[in-house]
């Protein structure tokens, strides 16, 4: 079972849930402007991108961000071991 205490360290726990599932990108800029200097926002951005979480705000980024980041920690290994060989 995942470790999940250090939600309640986050800047959005006294926050109500459905200001991180917004509908429109100004919603989208609210809840990054709360993540921002969250003291978990990594370990927050993380857990979405490990349990596929594809929807709402977390770890400061937007869906289609997380989708990015994933993609670029997913190659990541592969470009540095090319590097190396090089
Ligand atoms: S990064 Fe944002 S969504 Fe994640 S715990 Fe912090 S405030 Fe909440």
């Amino acid at each position: 079972m995942q470790d999940t205490s250090w939600m309640a360290d986050g800047n959005c726990k006294d926050v109500p849930a459905d200001l991180f599932f917004p509908t429109d990108g100004a919603g989208v800029e609210i809840a990054k402007r709360i993540c921002q200097d969250c003291p978990v926002i990594e370990r927050c951005l993380t857990y979405a991108i490990e349990n596929k979480i594809d929807h709402g705000v977390w770890g400061g980024e937007s869906e289609r961000a997380r989708r990015r980041i994933a993609r670029a920690r997913r190659s990541r290994p592969r470009t540095m071991l090319r590097d190396m060989t090089k």
